[in-house]
């Protein structure tokens, strides 16, 4: 007998979306590769921008809004879509993760947060001040800066904020990781001392540089929290794009920042150009001869 039906055609099934930090509440896979994320107006804006700029490889594609069950989404490509199995990393970009705003409206409203204080005890009794001790409490605007020297954020200007492995594993307990040697250790563990992916990672990494350089966009806004994303499959496939832009905000003109100076309050450097630079030595160093 000759059997007449089609020969079953091998269906390219798509890795289910994972998320590895932030809330998980704020995403909806959508549709053909799409992610949706709960409606944030700045990260509307510039999502939109970013459409039109040298960066457009570098940030998943925008599609605009779309709403469900009464919540506005922005919708954009699920990076993972084109991924088997993959393995990802969350690095928040810059030396400061909170905006120059931010730390204004802290410094307006001056309360001693009982909260904060338990926080930071929480992590080092030693942290507080004989006069925070005393009251038990400590401003916003003093946890705001003493959190960023937890972390490598205040001394490399990057920090590891998560990373999800291929046996489904994740770890987002990294927020004391501050050391280049510590770091180095998890990214070496990230790739599972893989030399071919780590050298396409520095690849991808410096062909990012070289665009954030001549970037209009990234010339003209305050780029805080932002992170990059790295994902690798067993197939040897690598990227890394710019994610979460809730909180970079366009400059008034015509200030526009280098990205490497140092932060003083109100020049609005972010230091994520020096943090990528502080990067790419450390995969350089991880590197082969
Ligand atoms: P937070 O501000 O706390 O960092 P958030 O709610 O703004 O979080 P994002 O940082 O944008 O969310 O994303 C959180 C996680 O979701 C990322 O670490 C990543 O794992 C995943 N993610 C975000 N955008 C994408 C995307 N376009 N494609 C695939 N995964 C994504
Ligand atoms: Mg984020
Ligand atoms: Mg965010």
């Amino acid at each position: 007998m000759v059997n007449l039906s089609p020969p079953a055609v091998p269906v390219k099934k798509r890795s289910p979306w994972v998320q590895v930090v932030g809330h998980a509440g704020n995403f909806q896979t959508g549709r053909d590769g799409k992610l949706l994320k709960k409606y944030c107006e700045c990260e509307q804006q510039c999502l939109q921008k970013l459409m039109n700029d040298k960066l457009r490889p570098y940030v998943p594609g925008y599609y605009g809004v779309t709403q469900k069950d009464e919540q506005d989404y922005n919708v954009m490509d699920d990076l993972l879509a084109d991924f088997d199995s993959p393995c990802i990393m969350d690095c928040k970009m810059g030396s400061r993760t909170y905006l120059e705003e931010e730390l204004k409206k802290a410094r307006e409203h001056p309360q001693p947060r009982k909260d904060m204080y338990d926080k930071m005890v929480a992590v080092d009794p030693e942290a507080p001040t004989a006069e925070e001790q005393a009251q038990q409490a400590v401003l916003k605007t003093r946890y705001m800066q003493w959190r960023e020297t937890l972390s490598s954020t205040a001394t490399l200007g990057f920090r590891i904020e998560g990373i999800k492995k291929v046996d489904g594993s994740c770890n987002t307990n990294f927020k004391k990781t501050r050391g280049k040697d510590e770091v180095m250790r998890v990214l070496e563990d990230f790739v599972d001392s893989d030399a071919i992916i780590l050298r396409s990672y520095h690849q991808r990494l410096k062909e990012l540089r070289l665009v954030l350089e001549k970037s209009d966009f990234f010339k003209t806004h305050e780029v805080v929290g932002s992170s990059l994303l790295f994902v690798h499959d067993r197939s040897g496939k690598v990227g890394v794009w710019m994610i979460d832009f809730g909180k970079t905000v366009p400059l008034p003109s015509p200030l526009i920042l280098d990205h490497r100076s140092p932060w003083v309050e109100g020049n609005r450097e972010d230091g994520y150009l020096w943090g990528l630079d502080n990067f790419i030595d450390i995969l350089t160093s991880m590197l082969p001869m």
